[in-house]
């Protein structure tokens, strides 16, 4: 096919086969965050391209290398959003919601868009949930937070031993100034066998050497200097409460010290909920947040308590039980005649099943009955109401119950045509 007819490279269709697991998906998120007190935020896919320039920081590989920018007519530099947090702090500080209120538990949920080679698990075009909670800074609200994640986790079927919770502290800025200068030391003692990208990172961005994939990376890393031990009194109790919390929580959880997150606005709690069953592969975090505090400082002047996480659905989906997301109870009916127009109370019909929840797909073309049977059997209707000539002289419609074998007696019957939709209703339980 002519390339200019393809989808972009890294951005996929969601097809009518699988876009009801993506719909049940999102329905049970909403129905998670509301129950948990969280209302839902739509900021929109594109701002300018300095609100993530600044919320994300230089020197992190998104705002360097993976950001989908470009200038629009007016020669404003413009971005595709790459993640939620930045648009959603824009968001409550530009119609003061503070002022208003001083504390925020907000989702959002939808597409995020990223420049990067397409690989599996890494999509140009993909999506992502996320969850803030805005004026709380006490470390219980962490613990709370990360047990909305796991919570939700267990809720599309994921099983607790298939996952853990890793969790960091990253200290404030001036626990983390000590922390930087003691992580560059340590790197320049190896700098020469670290990657190219962490050569660079060393000296923009050095925190983010300890996420590297490379295994030389990794291993030099392994016994770099640990965030924990740089925290000042008050970030090693925020961290003693976090854990608390979590306990509390019934959430168990394990310390990994290289959990730093690259992006520059995170302070003190860093977190990932990891996938162990091997479905994802060496791209098994499936919800990601942190601490950032510091992120309102360029919207207000000053920090503002906020945590948050971000989750991708593209993965979630794959390791949630598809039972849970499975179409429920199907039913529907079609709804066939060779008569052309519908008489009133066939139309009347029509909208009362549809109104007691009953798929009915209508057929008024001139196409043969053979075909529209078809049809009925192809997408699994469980009965076809059929009204050809002599049902519409007689007043009745003759009923065929697609799910019964042939020969079945009860298979085909006549049924007067102000009785169909209470029988429909009757026969749906059997
Ligand atoms: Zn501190
Ligand atoms: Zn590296």
């Amino acid at each position: 096919m002519d390339s200019r007819f393809r989808s972009i490279k890294g951005m996929n269709d969601i097809l009518p086969s699988d876009s009801f697991l993506w719909i049940n998906l999102e329905k049970l998120l909403r129905e998670h965050f509301f129950m948990a007190g969280f209302r839902e935020i739509r900021t929109p896919v594109l701002e300018y391209l300095e609100l993530f320039v600044r919320g994300i920081g230089e020197g992190t590989d998104i705002v360097d290398k993976e950001m989908y920018s470009f200038r629009d007519k007016d020669g404003e530099m413009i971005t595709l959003r790459p993640e939620g947090t930045a648009s959603v702090v824009r968001a409550v500080t530009e119609h003061n919601l503070l002022k208003q209120e001083g504390i925020h538990r907000l989702f959002y949920l939808g597409p995020m868009f990223r420049y990067e080679r397409p690989q599996k698990g890494r999509l140009r075009q993909f999506h992502q949930f996320g969850a803030e909670i805005f004026g709380i800074a006490d470390g219980s609200i962490d613990g709370e937070l990360i047990y909305l994640g796991t919570s939700l986790l267990l809720k599309t079927g994921v099983k607790e031993s298939d996952f853990v919770v890793k969790i960091n502290s990253l200290g404030c800025q001036s626990c983390r100034k000590n922390y930087r200068e003691s992580l560059v030391g340590f790197l320049n003692q190896s700098k020469e066998s670290l990657c190219d990208d962490c050569k660079r990172r060393t000296v923009t961005n050095p925190l983010r050497v300890l996420d590297c994939k490379n295994e030389v990376c990794k291993s030099i890393t392994e016994k770099s200097p640990k965030t924990l031990d740089f925290l000042c009194t008050e970030c090693s109790a925020h961290f003693g409460e976090v854990q608390s919390s979590l306990k509390c929580f019934g959430v168990k959880s394990e310390v990994d010290h290289r959990l730093v997150r690259g992006l520059d606005y995170y302070s003190r709690t860093t977190f990932e909920i990891q996938i162990i069953n091997n479905l994802l592969g060496s791209q098994n975090t499936v919800i990601a947040g942190g601490r950032y505090d510091s992120l309102f400082r360029d919207f207000t002047g000053g920090d503002y308590p906020a945590i948050g996480f971000a989750g991708g659905i593209e993965r979630l989906l794959e390791v949630a039980g598809k039972d849970i997301l499975a179409a429920k109870d199907e039913f529907r009916i079609s709804f066939i005649s060779s008569v052309g127009l519908f008489e009133e109370t066939d139309l009347r019909n029509i909208g009362k099943l549809r109104e007691a929840g009953i798929e009915t797909e209508v057929d008024l073309s001139k196409r043969s009955f053979k075909a529209k049977f078809k049809r009925a059997d192809r997408i699994k209707s469980s009965f076809a109401v059929i009204k050809g000539d002599d049902e519409k002289n007689g007043g009745y419609y003759t009923l065929k119950d697609l799910r019964l074998s042939m020969n079945s007696e009860e298979k085909q019957f006549r049924i007067n045509a102000d009785e169909l939709v209470n029988e429909i209703l009757k026969r749906r339980k059997v």
